[in-house]
């Protein structure tokens, strides 16, 4: 009965976790609790299916979400008692269990979009640093050096990576920022209260508007490259980086797969092959193709690697413009965690198995090798 009962309660010394349960309205549900100032530990547990939004309005953590959401949050409340060591560890780092929601290309999109509209042509009046623990091959003092008194330039994005030139001239730093797991970009006023895991704010000279690098994990964080985002010290931060997925065309993504004796996930999830691509896009896209996720990358024909390539556009395309990958009722996305997954197409039972190390959700029906 480890898990099963419904409390929800602050422990000492203990990192707030928001741990909700893999099934129903999840991307709603953690927008709401991302922003929480004063979260509970909460974990998810069988009991408890049909009670979370009372435990949550109890906390009042939430807006009401208009009807009860089949989440669990039977809180342990102790991170010792929360299971599996790697259940424990994304736990931790706020996240979901294993389904595989973490920054990809539509949610780093969202980001440049959230640093152009905040603070391109501003100057930055002040850096602060809150923690340096986010900061790579650069000290805090360094950092706020080079960028004090610069102008965000429009920011560029390559596969998972953000690229903020700054101004004036043409050769200033280059930060670039890489999400990790948890990593997002904000745009608050001076005036929004601080949180506990903003780790280095930018401060923007009209007072109006600062940006945030939020973030709980730390797993990446920021870099700063000594010229623009084509110079080497840029592209020797980012490491070796595939063709861009939002605007590869077939010619070139032929050319990237071929030769590769790997499976196709693999090869699709491997930033030096095709860059921007994470573990919910690539099942949707091989979903849509109708490909078997280990199908050999290298050996696909021309019908195979024009329905891949259409695929992968069009998913693209769509996620970017939603800033996340949308778990819409027509996607394998807005199956993929329900209590009894079928495929949207056929109606056939998903499969869940773990391909490239990743739990990958495919349709038998619909994907045969
Ligand atoms: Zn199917």
């Amino acid at each position: 009965m480890r898990h099963h009962g419904v409390r929800a309660r602050r422990h000492h010394g203990l990192v707030p976790v928001l741990e909700p349960h893999p099934v129903g309205r999840l991307a709603t549900v953690t927008h709401h609790l991302d922003d929480l100032r004063d979260p509970v530990v909460l974990s998810h547990g069988p009991a408890v299916h049909q009670q979370p939004v009372a435990l949550l309005r109890l906390h009042r953590l939430i807006p009401p979400l208009g009807r009860p959401v089949p989440m669990a949050v039977c809180a342990t409340g102790h991170k010792s008692r929360l299971g599996h060591p790697a259940a424990r560890a994304r736990a931790a780092a706020g996240e979901p269990p294993d389904n595989g929601r973490m920054p990809e290309l539509p949610d780093v999109e969202s980001f440049r979009r959230t640093l152009a509209s905040c603070a391109q042509d501003r100057r930055i009046e002040r850096v602060r640093v809150a923690d340096a623990g986010v900061l790579h091959g650069v000290s805090a003092r360094r950092f706020r050096d080079r960028l004090r008194g610069r102008t965000f330039a429009p920011p560029e994005r390559h596969g998972k990576w953000l690229l903020a030139p700054t101004g004036p001239g043409e050769d200033g730093p280059t930060l670039l920022l890489h999400f990790g797991m948890t990593g997002r970009l904000l745009c608050c006023t001076p005036d929004d209260p601080p949180h506990r895991h903003d780790r280095v704010t930018f401060t923007l000279d009209d007072g109006r508007c600062e940006l945030r690098y939020r973030d709980l994990r730390k797993l990446r964080g920021l870099w700063l490259a000594d010229g623009p985002p084509d110079s080497p010290s840029a592209t020797h931060v980012m490491g070796r980086q595939g063709p861009d997925a939002a605007s590869v065309d077939r010619a070139a993504l032929t050319e990237a797969l071929s030769g590769r004796r790997g499976g196709l996930k693999s090869a699709l999830m491997n930033q030096s092959v095709l860059a921007g691509l994470g573990n919910l896009l690539v099942d949707e896209i091989l979903w849509r193709a109708r490909l078997h996720p280990t199908r050999p990358a290298g050996r696909l024909g021309d019908d195979d690697l024009r329905h891949l390539h259409s695929a992968l556009r069009r998913a693209v395309r769509d996620s970017a413009k939603a800033g996340h990958v949308p778990a819409r009722p027509s996607w394998l996305t807005g199956h993929r965690d329900t209590p009894d997954p079928r495929c949207p197409r056929c109606h056939t039972a998903l499969r869940r198995t773990r391909v490239a190390g990743r739990t990958t959700v495919w349709c038998p029906q619909c994907q045969q090798y």
